[in-house]
């Protein structure tokens, strides 16, 4: 049986979120853009803060986080559901007790070091694996790891590292073998800021608070105890990284298409041109319809891709699918939602340009709309999958 429907809770935790989103996050939208407009970031580290205490009051924290470390564990779908409607909002939030999946596997003392920080927000990660010269092509890192007695020292760049300006200490991955290379040759290791790299922000066309940074590893030297997991499977815990939840991406995106469709169909239905509102065309009209029917696809490519992962099964291509499907249409929905805006849409007036800068860069990370296709295309012509999908 195929059954789309939600269950009381999932739907009473969605409608949790939508309220949140609605009483808490909306009404500081304003004051966002003009912030934003002034070069600022929308809100505050306290700003922040104080949200998330407010969410954690409600038992809104650590959304994917274990239950033994405080969490609420929830499912793939549960979260893409929450995503969704965090995406219906560009007040810049997330729910705080989370951190990288891939530090769960640090040993007991890295974990008091570094997990459990991370969930307590008291500490901030972030993850280093891209270079100038190695992006798609990951197995192409140049940075390196040396021994030297009981310690590592480490040289090398890497670049657009989010949250690298910020950050207490970074997971950054180095060739520790050169010859066994992405098979059994990067290592991935733990390093405070203290310990010595530098960082540069790098200017982009999004929003403030995705300013990635540049890493600089100078003859960074680090104890043989900052190794993640074991020598030789950094490249495993990076592709772990990067597959945790390709899934999440689309679903916040999502969200936004759905208001912006709202926003568009209101402005469609008040806008008059040669006396009769733009949305009596049928130009403007068909720009509604086929925005329509693709956030309708991509909610159930999403929700698919969630529920493979919450059955254990192997979710990669079906992520992959609704990666690059929803990076594709979120871009041409806003296109669209900015066109029916006329000249007001490419103001800073609203936030639709806010939302089109945002959402471009859904086509280029944690895996280019490009390499997704790859993916994909590799997968259904070695038969790696069905291309009847889980129905087989
Ligand atoms: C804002 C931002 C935040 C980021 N955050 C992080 C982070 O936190 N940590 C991190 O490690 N990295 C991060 N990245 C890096 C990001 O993952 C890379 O930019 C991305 O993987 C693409 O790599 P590249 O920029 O080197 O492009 P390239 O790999 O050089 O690709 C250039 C173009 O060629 C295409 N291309 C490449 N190979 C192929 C192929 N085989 N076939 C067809 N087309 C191909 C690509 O799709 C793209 O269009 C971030 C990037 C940005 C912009």
């Amino acid at each position: 049986m195929v059954d789309f429907s939600l269950t009381d809770t999932e739907r009473d935790i969605r409608d949790w979120v939508r309220n949140f989103v609605q009483r808490e996050l909306m009404p500081l939208e304003p004051e966002v853009l003009r912030r934003e407009r002034a070069g600022q970031r929308g809100l505050t580290k306290d700003e922040l803060l104080e949200l998330q205490n407010k969410a954690k009051e409600a038992g809104f924290w650590g959304v994917q986080t274990p239950e033994e470390y405080g969490g609420m564990d929830l499912s793939a779908v549960m979260t893409a559901l929450i995503e969704v409607e965090l995406g219906r909002t560009y007040v810049p939030f997330r729910f705080g007790g989370y951190a990288d999946n891939i530090l769960y596997y640090a040993n007991e003392e890295q974990k008091q070091r570094y997990l459990l920080p991370t969930i307590e927000g008291t500490r901030k990660s972030c993850f280093a694996i891209t270079e100038p010269g190695a992006g798609s092509d990951a197995k192409n890192l140049r940075t390196t790891a040396v021994r030297d007695g009981d310690d590592w020292v480490i040289n090398g760049e890497k670049t657009f590292i989010t949250g690298g300006i910020d950050a207490d200490f970074v997971m950054v991955f180095a060739v520790t073998d050169r010859e066994k290379g992405a098979n059994g040759g990067v290592t991935c290791f733990l390093v405070d800021r203290e310990q010595g790299w530098k960082s540069e922000p790098i200017d982009i066309m999004g929003p403030d608070e995705r300013q990635p940074a540049a890493l600089v590893f100078d003859n960074v030297r680090v104890p043989a105890e900052n190794v993640l997991g074991e020598v030789g499977n950094g490249f495993g815990l990076a592709m772990q990284w990067i597959g945790r939840g390709r899934y999440l991406l689309p679903a916040r995106a999502l969200g936004a298409c759905e208001r912006l469709v709202e926003m568009g169909s209101e402005y469609a239905q008040n806008r008059e041109t040669f006396g009769a509102p733009i949305a009596d065309r049928q130009a403007i009209q068909w720009m509604i319809a086929d925005s329509a029917v693709e956030i309708e696809a991509l909610r159930w490519l999403i929700l698919q891709a969630a529920w493979q992962v919450d059955q254990g099964m192997d979710s990669r291509h079906a992520q992959s699918i609704a990666k690059l499907f929803g990076a594709t249409h979120a871009n041409q929905i806003v296109d669209r939602i900015l066109q029916i805006h006329g000249g007001m849409g490419y103001t800073k007036e609203l936030p639709v340009e806010r939302w089109y800068r945002d959402l471009r860069l859904l086509r280029i990370f944690e895996g280019t709309d490009e390499i997704q296709r790859r993916t994909i295309a590799r997968n259904v012509l070695k038969g790696h999958a069905s291309i009847s999908g889980v129905l087989g």
